[in-house]
């Protein structure tokens, strides 16, 4: 289902056009009325009448969240605050908060733009929406509020948290579709369970799941547990929330929506464009917005682009699912890990629950990466042998993927926290 074909099946020149058009509206804005842009664009040598085509926008000046919490609270606003209409901000932490303001018009296309999420994964007016995301300054629950809105659903805003509750109010309303993070869903799958309830037959037919990196295998994983069409959605604070990418039912990349939202990847090191298909930081620039607009913003998250047409019809560039953060990546003796890596590996092994945790230590100077893996019942009750079998076919199968050592322990079942928000998966104790 294609909630916007003028836009979302737009053939590439025709886009090229508008984004250039779009573009170079918002330059002579932001040079004009945001003292901050002016100057770094006079820093970086560039004039509003320098941009004529979207290929120009390689000379303007990328923008970091460090920068944005420098201006906090309002020194990106590029209107009158008069003409502000909502405020949201990032969770402030690790530092100051990064505030994202909307004019009316910002939250018309926060609306359009999560229409086109919802209506990707199959949402419809008769839809039943269970919006788990919590509501308030996160972007999340009214992001998923207002599209599910606007395409006529009904809502059902429960807000994060109260698994007990969130069972009740599923299996009374008859919700049809779920937002939250992926975590959090295995977590209501698993208290369904304990509650007797098999959580595949709830009538969920869809989830919209965000706000945190997953693999594929976690995937897996979702979909059977709840059976429903698990999507990926993708968004940040600093853009608009969600509704920046998403996945269509092929699930092959997310769409984005680049007539608002201009996506390149760079090579996060030197700063440089990198051709589709190669692996860097992703850069959005908001080509639309009124609020706080923000140029070639640098989302620390590692992904890479694909212009292919889709089976959906759709024709919008895509992004791989994000692979990891340029933060979340560890370090260890000198190979870059992302836990979506070790995800990904564990997951496929027998008697393995998506429950994990990194620890990562230094002794003797040398890095040591443990991972704890949850075990289910079945395997629990094994015989220590095959516990100890299991260990090591995990470890064989991260050096595999990883090239690195690690130790593997198997943990008893329940006993890895679990997250009602986004997961907790590294403690790092290098840097205590
Ligand atoms: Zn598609």
């Amino acid at each position: 289902m294609i909630w916007n074909t003028d836009f979302e099946a737009l053939d590439g020149a025709a886009m090229s056009c508008h984004q250039a058009e779009k573009l170079g509206k918002l330059v002579d804005v932001l040079y004009r009325r945001v003292p901050f842009y002016h100057r770094k664009m006079d820093e970086a040598g560039v004039k509003p009448q320098d941009i004529q085509d979207i290929s120009d926008i390689v000379r303007l000046p990328f923008t970091t969240k460090d920068e944005m919490r420098d201006v906090y609270p309002y020194g990106l606003l590029s209107v009158s605050l008069q003409d502000i209409v909502e405020i949201h901000t990032s969770s402030g932490t690790t530092g100051t908060p990064v505030v994202d303001a909307y004019t009316a018009g910002d939250i018309e296309v926060w609306a359009e733009v999560m229409a086109r999420t919802l209506s990707a994964g199959g949402t419809g007016r008769h839809d039943i929406v269970q919006n788990a995301y919590g509501y308030g300054l996160f972007t999340g629950g009214l992001g998923v509020h207002y599209g599910a809105r606007k395409i006529g659903a009904t809502v059902i805003p429960i807000s994060g948290g109260n698994t007990k509750r969130q069972l009740a109010i599923m299996h009374d309303f008859k919700s049809t579709v779920l937002a939250c993070t992926p975590s959090y869903s295995l977590y209501l799958a698993e208290a369904a369970r304990e509650e007797g309830i098999d959580p595949s037959k709830v009538g969920l037919k869809a989830g919209f799941f965000g706000a945190e990196p997953w693999s594929q295998s976690m995937r897996g994983e979702i979909q059977q547990q709840l059976g429903l069409l698990a999507i990926d959605i993708y968004g940040l604070t600093e853009i608009i929330g969600p509704g920046v990418a998403m996945e269509c039912e092929h699930q092959e990349g997310l769409h984005i929506n680049e007539d608002h939202f201009y996506p390149e990847v760079i090579e996060p090191s030197t700063g440089k464009v990198l051709p589709d298909g190669q692996k860097g930081e992703l850069v959005i620039t908001t080509l639309t917005k009124e609020g706080t607009p923000v140029l070639r913003y640098r989302t620390r998250d590692i992904t890479y682009l694909e212009r292919a047409p889709c089976a959906c019809g759709r024709t919008t560039a895509r992004m791989h699912r994000v692979l990891g953060r340029t933060d979340d990546m560890l370090i260890i003796r000198g190979v870059n890990v992302f836990p979506s890596q070790i995800e990904e590996v564990i997951l496929k092994v027998e008697g393995i629950e998506p429950h994990y945790q990194l620890i990562v230590e230094r002794r003797d100077q040398l890095d040591e990466l443990e991972v704890q893996v949850e075990m289910n019942e079945g395997l629990f009750s094994d015989e220590i042998r095959n516990l100890e079998r299991t260990e090591k076919k995990i470890e064989a199968d991260l050096y595999a993927t990883l090239n690195i050592h690690t130790r593997v322990r198997l943990v008893e079942p329940k006993t890895i926290a679990r997250s009602e928000g986004k997961a907790k998966r590294i403690i790092d104790k290098r840097q205590a």
